[in-house]
């Protein structure tokens, strides 16, 4: 065929066979399949590779190579789509729904079935609008998810959803953590997605999403707690059966927030640079070692999970002193970890002399609050420091 744009205006349900060949084309797909005819599949002529090319075309807005804009039942495979680049850095080459919004004022569903092969020399950007999917993949397809999601809207559902839209195989599942972070809803003050329950879980408060199996956590003075929020489920057993059956893996994955009231919990918290307790647990503290090693060997031994992973992101005194991190406000210079007797004698056992450490993070300490006093030393701070 000549021109794309021809199948698109006119393809009825079925498989619109593309020819080899490069098409240099911006394309808008104005047909729809149906509900009883089936889908209308735009794809490659067997054992050929369509090429859409979008080297001479500058779009603007929200333009894309393929525009699917409320037309439902339309799958696209095996198209490769090169040399496009969009005019604002977020937008993928393919935008079905994009324009006119996302799913809310369509009547219509359209699902684009893509997959985005090869693109040398484009500068493709991930999918970030509308339901662009990816055919199914011998590649780790993965999302991180939490037992509330499956709670709201239903194992099957939501394990649908993943499939369908995301071509999800692989689910990074937050089954121990006592923070909202991984676990809960959405945080209070942000908005709420456009799917699930509409409101905040305020009484959010966390432990072991699955069972815990109290001979695991025998040389540590924290103590196992199943997740009172959802009841007596168990979300292994929940989920790992369903998406097993589907073919999906389940990674356990894990975090090191702790609540400040649970008991024994002060014995494990971090020391700050003036002796303090902080909410975060010592890494050289044997009882944290202890429970996370029991976690995890009871995630291993009771459950068929696919893997474990550990998170999330931590980074040192120093950079927290600095305030180079994502909290808001920063931490304070004063509150930086760890000074336990357990950081001090590793510290030693590695030839480190912790109380010269700490008087180096008491002179960054009054640094630091004066710059944030607005108090900019005279030789400038890379200088000074
Ligand atoms: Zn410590």
């Amino acid at each position: 065929m000549a021109h794309l744009q021809y199948a698109a205006d006119t393809a009825r349900p079925g498989t619109a066979d593309v020819r080899c060949g490069i098409y240099e084309e911006l394309v808008s797909i104005n047909v729809s399949g149906n509900a009883s005819d089936g889908a209308i599949t735009f794809k490659s002529y067997p054992g050929e590779t369509a090429v859409l090319d979008a080297t001479h075309f500058t779009p603007s807005g929200r333009q894309g190579v393929l525009t699917i804009h409320n037309q439902s039942y339309i799958r696209i495979e095996d198209v490769e789509i090169r040399n496009f680049h969009t005019a604002e850095h977020r937008l993928a080459p393919l935008l079905p729904e994009a324009i006119g919004g996302f799913m809310h004022n369509s009547d219509v569903t359209c699902r684009a079935f893509m997959k985005l092969t090869a693109a040398t020399g484009a500068s493709l950007t991930m999918p970030s609008l509308g339901q662009a999917a990816v055919s199914p993949s011998d590649k780790m397809i993965g999302i991180q998810i939490g037992a509330i999601s499956f709670v709201d809207e239903g194992t099957e559902k939501v394990l649908d959803i993943l499939q369908e839209r995301g071509g999800v195989n692989t689910l990074f599942l937050a089954v121990f953590t006592y923070g909202r972070g991984i676990a809960g809803r959405q945080i209070p003050g942000y908005p709420l997605p456009d799917h699930g329950r509409q409101v905040y879980d305020l009484n959010y408060h966390g432990g072991n999403f699955a069972t815990p199996h109290p001979q695991y956590y025998k040389n540590t003075v924290i103590q196992p707690q199943h997740a009172p929020d959802h009841g007596n489920l168990d979300i292994l057993e929940e989920v790992l059966p369903a998406a097993k059956k589907r073919g999906m893996k389940v990674i356990c994955w894990m975090e090191d927030v702790f609540r400040k009231n649970l008991p024994n919990i002060e014995q494990v918290q971090e020391r700050d640079l003036h002796g303090r307790n902080q909410e975060t647990l010592c890494v050289n503290n044997l009882n944290y070692r202890n429970f996370f090693s029991g976690l995890v060997e009871d995630f291993a031994r009771s459950y068929d999970v696919d893997g474990i992973m550990w998170g999330s992101e931590r980074q040192g005194a120093l950079c927290d002193s600095l305030g180079a991190t994502h909290d808001t406000p920063p931490i304070d210079p004063g509150e930086v970890t760890c000074f336990c007797q357990f950081c001090y004698k590793t510290a030693r056992e590695r030839g480190i002399n912790p109380d010269r450490a700490r008087q180096g993070f008491l002179e960054l300490e009054k640094f630091v609050r004066a710059s944030r006093n607005g108090k900019r030393p005279s030789d400038g701070y890379f200088v000074q420091f």
